[in-house]
């Protein structure tokens, strides 16, 4: 629900009240001019997570954006996320104001991406806002003693920007005429030993919807089957709030 009437998102707030955990922020780290990581903190036990689901946040009085987890303990009560500050929107916006001490409603968690820990490969395709996933599917996969391979396509000021959250990651850089173009270009070029071992993985494609959009239409034409592939949009150009 990124965008509602104020009486509506009142109402909802009232209507999912069991789903709404009022959280504070206990820390902030600028990891990069734009790249923001902030720990929540808050009683989180009746909301259980699976690595890779979503939660959502009121950013202003209409409008809702979602956010991925980069780490989450329920039993601690802390949730961080990594905020990439493109400053192009509300949601962006309201994550730069955020600060030590605010306090705000952590919707969830939910959605259709999870860690599919009966896979023994984890295939990550996203961008900068894909960061947080990489985190915790990298932890989830580590934890099982799986394998992970994170493919982001990133504008090039932001290349270091993996490093900076502890992942190894390929990188290839973002056009904007031709999305994906060259993450379609890493995927052909994988041969051999090296595709027959990850063209078993389960492959996670977030970020763009236009590269996410190439990215399946190369892997399903390598010949990965449908069911392998999670997609999750986590932007559109021209479009607001996915
Ligand atoms: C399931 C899900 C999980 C997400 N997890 C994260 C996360 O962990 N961290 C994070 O930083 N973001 C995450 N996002 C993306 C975040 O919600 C978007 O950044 C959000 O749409 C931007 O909100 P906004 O209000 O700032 O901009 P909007 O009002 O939504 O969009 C304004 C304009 O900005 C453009 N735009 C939005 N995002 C980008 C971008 N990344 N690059 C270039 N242009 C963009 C849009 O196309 C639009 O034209 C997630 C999104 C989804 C759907």
């Amino acid at each position: 629900m990124p965008s509602l009437p104020k009486w509506i998102a009142n109402g909802t707030e009232v209507l999912f009240s069991r789903m709404m955990h009022p959280v504070e922020v206990s820390q902030i780290d600028y990891l990069d001019d734009k790249l923001k990581r902030v720990r929540f903190f808050g009683d989180l036990r009746s909301a259980s997570y699976i690595p890779g689901q979503v939660i959502e946040f009121r950013v202003n009085e209409t409008e809702f954006r979602h956010y991925t987890p980069a780490h989450y303990d329920q039993e601690q009560g802390v949730c961080e996320v990594l905020f990439y500050l493109h400053d192009y929107g509300p949601g962006s916006q309201w994550a730069e104001r955020l600060q030590v001490g605010d306090t705000t409603k952590l919707m969830g968690p939910g959605g259709k991406m999870q860690f599919q820990s009966e896979y023994q490969y984890h295939f990550i395709f996203g961008d900068e806002s894909s960061l947080g996933l990489c985190r915790i599917l990298k932890s989830a996969a580590d934890a099982q003693h799986q394998e992970y391979l994170c493919l982001l396509e990133l504008a090039q000021a932001h290349c270091h920007w993996p490093s900076l959250v502890d992942l190894q990651a390929d990188i290839v850089t973002n056009t904007n005429q031709n999305p994906a173009q060259e993450a379609v270009r890493v995927l052909r070029d994988m041969q051999g030993k090296l595709w027959n071992t990850w063209q078993r993985a389960t492959f996670y494609l977030t970020g763009r919807a236009k590269s996410i959009q190439a990215v399946r239409q190369a892997l399903i034409k390598r010949g990965v089957g449908a069911k392998q592939i999670i997609t999750f949009p986590y932007w559109a150009d021209g479009k607001t709030g996915l």
